[in-house]
C-alpha cells in the first residue's frame, strides 16, 4: 500500500505552484521527480567527501570511491546481476546503447541483420541505423499493431541464422505498452543473436531480474526513477562486456599505457574512462533504495489504479482518442481530442499548473503510424494522486472549449 500524503511529502517539488497553481505534474516519463534523500545524497557528496575517485591513496578519495563501489553494488543487487563489474555506470540509457552500438562494429559483417521494434524510442532506433551504415548490416523491424502491440508472428518470421541482434524497449515511451521480452529474448537466443532491452521506462514500474531473463544487456536512465540526471546504467553479460572493445579512450579505462602498446584495465573500468559523475552514481544508489523502501509492487499497483481511474475519466470526453490501448501497460496515456493539436492542449494547461508531454515523443515511427503529429502524453507516478487526475480532466475540457 502507498501511503499517500507520506510519499508526497519526501518530493519537495510537489509543494511548488506553476502559474500560480498547485504543480500537477504528469510528465513523469520525460524525468521522474526526486525525493528529499536524493537531493540530500548530492548535497551531502559536495559536502563532506566531493574528491576524485579510484586515483586517490588520500582519506577523501577513499570515502568518495567506497560510496562509488556501494552505489554500483546497489544497481548490481537490484537488477540482480551476477556479479558487480558487469554494471557500467554510464550517463545515461542513451550512452549506454552507444556503447555497445559502436562496440559492435568490429563484430558485425555485411548483411547480417539486426531487429528493432516499431515501438523504439529514437535512441534506441539511430545508434543502430549509424551501425548499419558502419557495418553495412540490415536493420530490419517487428510491425505494431493498431493497440500499439508488437506483432510477434512477425518477429518470428524475421529471425533467421542472420540475425546478430536484437534491441527492444521494455516499455514504450510513446504509448506505455510492455512489450513480451522473455519471448524475445528467448527466440533471439535460438538463433544465436545478442538482446539488448531498453529499461529507460520500465525501471520507474517493475524491478527487472537480468539473470531470470538471461538478457544479454540492459540499460536504464538514473532520472527517470527519482536519481539524477547524466547518470544510468548498462549492464552487460560477463563475456559480452569482455568482447566489446572501450567506447572511450582515456583516463582509469586503461592497464598501461606506452607510445607502443595500450592494455585495457578489466571491467567495469574499461568502459568508464575519464572522471565519472561520480556524485550521480552515488544518488542513483539512493533513489534505488529509495524506491525499493515504496516497494516496486505497491508501486505497480498503485500505478495501475491511477492509469484505470484516468483511462475512464478521459473516454468521457468527446472525441477523446487514445493511442496505446495494449492491456498490459504502465500508466501512460497518449492521446488526442480531434482535431485539436496537442501542442494547445498542453500550452493551455500549463497555465493551470499541469505538465504533460505533447509531440511525437521522440519516437517518430509511431507517430507516422498513426498518421497523427503527436500526441499529449499524461504519464503518473507512484507520488500522483486520483484528484490530480480530476484537476487534469477539468482543465482538458476547459482547454477543449477555449480551442473548438
Ligand atoms: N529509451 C526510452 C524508451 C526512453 O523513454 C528514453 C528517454 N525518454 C530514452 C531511451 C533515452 O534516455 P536518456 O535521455 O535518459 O538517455
Amino acid at each position: 500500500m502507498i501511503d499517500i500524503d507520506k510519499v508526497r511529502a519526501d518530493f519537495p517539488i510537489l509543494k511548488e505552484t506553476i502559474n500560480g497553481k498547485p504543480l500537477v505534474y504528469f510528465d513523469n516519463a520525460a524525468t521522474s521527480q526526486k525525493p528529499q534523500v536524493v537531493i540530500d545524497s548530492i548535497v551531502n557528496y559536495y559536502s563532506t567527501i566531493n574528491s576524485n575517485i579510484h586515483r586517490g591513496v588520500h582519506t577523501l578519495s577513499q570515502k568518495a570511491t567506497d560510496a562509488y563501489e556501494e552505489a554500483r553494488i546497489k544497481i548490481q543487487k537490484h537488477f540482480n546481476a551476477k556479479n558487480s563489474y558487469e554494471i557500467i555506470l554510464t550517463a545515461g540509457t542513451t550512452h549506454s546503447i552507444n556503447i555497445v552500438a559502436t562496440g559492435f562494429t568490429s563484430l558485425l559483417n555485411k548483411g547480417d541483420e539486426i531487429i528493432v521494434s516499431a515501438l523504439e524510442h529514437h535512441s534506441n532506433i539511430v545508434p543502430w541505423q549509424m551501425l548499419c551504415e558502419r557495418t553495412g548490416a540490415i536493420l530490419k523491424v517487428i510491425p505494431m499493431n493498431l493497440d500499439g502491440e508488437l506483432v510477434m508472428s512477425e518477429y518470428d518470421n524475421l529471425l533467421s541464422n542472420k540475425t546478430k541482434l536484437v534491441f527492444v524497449n521494455h516499455v514504450s515511451n510513446a504509448l506505455g505498452t510492455i512489450n513480451p521480452i522473455e519471448e524475445i529474448i528467448e527466440k533471439a537466443h535460438k538463433v544465436g543473436a545478442a538482446v539488448l532491452i531498453d529499461g529507460a521506462q520500465s525501471c520507474p514500474h517493475l524491478k527487472p531480474d537480468v539473470q531470470a531473463l538471461d538478457v544479454d544487456f540492459y540499460v536504464a536512465s538514473a532520472h527517470k526513477l527519482c536519481g539524477p540526471t547524466g547518470v544510468g546504467m548498462l549492464y552487460g553479460k560477463e563475456a559480452w562486456l569482455n568482447k566489446l572493445p572501450p567506447y572511450q579512450g582515456g583516463g582509469e579505462m586503461i592497464k598501461q599505457v606506452t607510445f607502443e602498446k595500450t592494455t585495457y584495465a578489466d571491467l567495469p573500468h574499461k568502459f568508464e574512462a575519464g572522471t565519472p559523475n561520480i556524485c550521480g552514481g552515488i544518488a542513483f544508489g539512493t533513489a534505488l533504495d529509495y524506491m525499493n523502501s515504496i516497494g516496486f509492487d505497491n508501486i505497480a499497483a498503485y500505478e495501475h489504479e491511477l492509469l484505470e481511474y484516468a483511462t475512464k475519466k478521459l473516454l468521457e470526453i468527446e472525441d477523446l482518442k487514445i493511442y496505446g490501448t495494449s492491456k498490459n501497460k504502465t500508466a501512460v496515456i497518449s492521446f488526442n481530442i480531434g482535431n485539436i493539436h496537442p501542442y494547445d492542449i498542453g500550452s493551455i494547461i500549463d497555465k493551470l499548473g499541469i505538465a504533460v508531454r505533447t509531440g511525437h515523443h521522440c519516437a517518430q515511427p509511431i507517430m507516422d503510424f498513426y498518421k497523427i503529429p503527436g500526441t499529449v502524453r499524461a504519464s503518473f507516478s507512484f507520488y500522483n494522486t486520483f484528484e490530480e487526475i480530476d484537476i487534469f480532466i477539468s482543465a482538458l475540457k476547459k482547454a477543449k472549449m477555449m480551442l473548438r
